[in-house]
Formats: structure tokens, sequence, C-alpha cells
């Protein structure tokens, strides 16, 4: 069985799930794709077989699409994840699901609506090999009772129309998903603390900064959040528990020794760092949908991330705590 799948919006990521989803992931074909750059959507399209569709409204209605996956900007992702879940359509939707508390509700009203899953959001990380292993550290009592974490989030460079809030929402958002499934728990409240200024970001870019994360349990996890760290990209995270810890490194173990020094290589950036993930995401979603099913991160897992994100933008705004208010969670997701 061949699932076939459209593809909305074709920049950087949704170009490259192009590619995955034709040959790199077994079993799923692209049969369309829409984007507003339409020159570079009819070329991805002419590489791959696909048809370029007007707009993104046809290519959700076409015959030949069984599933969609939603890389467009952010906050049109609403208005397109309950298009796909009126037509009864499985859809990948990248995160964020919505860049406002209001629009991920509207998700989340039409999938409850609609009585099943149909909506995964794109948290790759729950897919990496490392974070697995973590996870599997933390539940199998490897290190006792799970406690307190540290984590760094460190790109070499944002470009200057990158502000200090995007921090939060598009890339820091990453970590709220990540410990929330990690200590299976919600969060209940965020602080950003400032801290002091990297000289070498723009002016309006408060870079680097701190987030402290209280989790609903009662463990607390530090985030470090450095955007513009110059030298590549840095994700590590460390889990303290009540009798061991584990933590995740960048994942190459090369290391060159010579010329009086030792040498490790670290990612350029989140499509190195993450690229088997994304395959494993995408794998995972379409032997899901073979078997009539969605499991991966839900719409609920989508609007606690925005819910967070847009307490740490008050939080960063005010520098105070905020307490994080989610609605009831629904049936659906439990
Ligand atoms: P991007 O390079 O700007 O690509 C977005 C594409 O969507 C652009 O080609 C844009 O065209 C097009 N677009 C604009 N309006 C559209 C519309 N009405 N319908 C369809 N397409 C439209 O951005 P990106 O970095 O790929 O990010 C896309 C999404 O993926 C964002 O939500 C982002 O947060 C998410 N993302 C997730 C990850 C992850 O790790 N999971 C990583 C990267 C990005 P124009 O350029 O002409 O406006």
């Amino acid at each position: 069985m061949t699932i076939r799948v459209g593809v909305i919006g074709t920049g950087t990521i949704g170009s490259d799930h192009v590619t995955r989803l034709s040959s790199q992931v077994v079993g799923s074909a692209v049969t369309a794709v829409f984007d507003v750059a339409t020159e570079r959507a009819q070329q991805i399209a002419a590489a791959v077989g696909a048809k370029a569709h007007a707009s993104w409204e046809a290519l959700v209605a076409a015959d030949d699409v069984d599933a969609v996956l939603i890389a467009s900007p952010g906050e049109l992702h609403p208005d397109q994840a309950i298009a796909c879940i009126r037509a009864g359509k499985p859809v990948l939707c990248e995160k964020p699901v919505a860049t406002t508390v209001a629009g991920a509700i509207r998700v989340l009203e039409a999938e409850v609506a609609a009585g099943k899953r149909l909506v995964q959001i794109g948290f790759m990380r729950r897919y990496d090999a490392g974070y697995l292993d973590v996870k599997a550290a933390m539940t199998d009592g490897t290190i006792g009772e799970p406690l307190l974490a540290h984590a760094m989030h460190r790109n070499a460079s944002v470009p200057d129309s990158f502000r200090g809030e995007m921090s939060m929402t598009d890339s820091v958002v990453h970590e709220f998903d990540t410990f929330r499934w990690l200590f299976d728990s919600e969060i209940a409240a965020v602080t950003v603390l400032a801290v002091k200024k990297s000289p070498l970001g723009s002016a309006e870019l408060r870079d680097p900064q701190l987030v402290v994360l209280e989790m609903a349990g009662g463990e607390v996890v530090t985030v470090e959040s450095f955007v513009n760290c110059q030298y590549g990209y840095d994700v590590r995270c460390e889990i303290v528990g009540s009798t061991g810890t584990v933590s995740l490194d960048n994942p190459r173990t090369t290391v060159v020794i010579g010329g009086a020094g030792r040498r490790e290589h670290i990612p350029s950036d989140w499509r190195e760092r993450f690229g088997p993930a994304y395959v494993h995401e995408l794998q995972t979603w379409v032997n899901d949908l073979a078997a009539g099913q969605v499991t991966g991160p839900s719409t609920w897992d989508g609007y606690a991330a925005t819910a967070i994100a847009e307490a740490a933008v008050q939080s960063y705004a005010k520098g105070q705590r905020v307490d994080i208010e989610l609605v009831e969670r629904p049936a659906l997701y439990v």
C-alpha cells in the first residue's frame, strides 16, 4: 500500500520532506504540492512526478491525496489543518500547530468534533535515537526517579529579522514539547531570565537567555537558549535522577587528535543534527496511516507547546514567572 501525500509549503523543511517521502520513506509517494512560490513548487513537483496545484484548498480536495503534510508558515497552519480534518484526511502539521493559543484551540475543537485523531504535530525530537535513549533511561529505572534537567539549545546564528521572543516560539518550543514528553507531565510555570547580552547579536536581540520550566510534578528544567553562539548547532541535555543521570551529547563521536589538540565535529544546523529523526518521524507516520491510525505528537501536544510559548513570551516581556493555564484536556487526547 502506498500513502499518497500532498505537501503544502515547499520552503526549507517542506522541500526536504518531499525528498524524504519520495526517496527515503518506504510506502509513500508525493502526488501533490502547493506553494505560493509557484515556480519552486513546479520544479519540486516535476522532480518527483507530482502535480503542482493552484491552491492549497485544491490540494486538500484532490482524489489522489490520501494525507497532507503542512510545511507553510505557522500562522497558516490552523486554517490548513482544519480543512484537512473536515476533508477526513490525516495531516502531519509542522510545528507550531498555531502561533496563538486561540488558533490552536480552533484546531483542537475541529478534531474533537471529527471524533478521531487525524493530526500529528512535527515534534521530531521524539523520533531521535538519542532522545529515545534518554526517555528509556528515565522510565526503566536506570537513573531512579527523575528530579531535574539541564538543557542547552544553541544555534550558530540567526538573521537580523529574528526577534528575542522568537527564541521561545521557534526555538525553545522544541524543549517545551521534549520535556513534557520526557517527564510525561505538563509544564506548570515558566520564567525567562535575561542574561548578559552577547556583543555579536543584532541590537534588537536579547541573547542568550535562561528559561526555567517548573513541571506539574515538581521537577525543574533549566534551558539555555543561545541563538547566536557562532560555532554551530549544539543541542544537549542532562536529566538528574535520584540514583544516576542520563545525558545527551551531539550524536557524532568521532574525535580527531592532532596539532596538539583534540577536535570533535559539531553539527552545523538542525537539518544535519535531526536529519535521521525526520526520516524516522515520517516513516512512523506513513506506517501508522497504512495501519489506519495516528499515534505521534497530538494536537493537544501542539496546543500545550503554543500555550507554554505564549506564557514564555509574556515572561520574557515582564521578566516575571508566568503560570501556565491549559483548558480541560478532551477525552480524545487522554
Ligand atoms: P520557509 O523556508 O519560509 O518555507 C515556507 C514556505 O511556505 C515558503 O516557500 C513560503 O513561500 C510558503 N508559503 C507562504 N504562504 C503560503 C501559503 N499560503 N500556502 C502554502 N505555502 C505558503 O519556512 P520553513 O523553515 O520551511 O518552515 C515552515 C514551517 O516548518 C514553519 O512552521 C516552521 O516553524 C516549521 N519548521 C519545523 C522544523 C522542525 O524542526 N520541526 C524545522 C524548520 C521549520 P514564500 O517564501 O514565498 O513566502
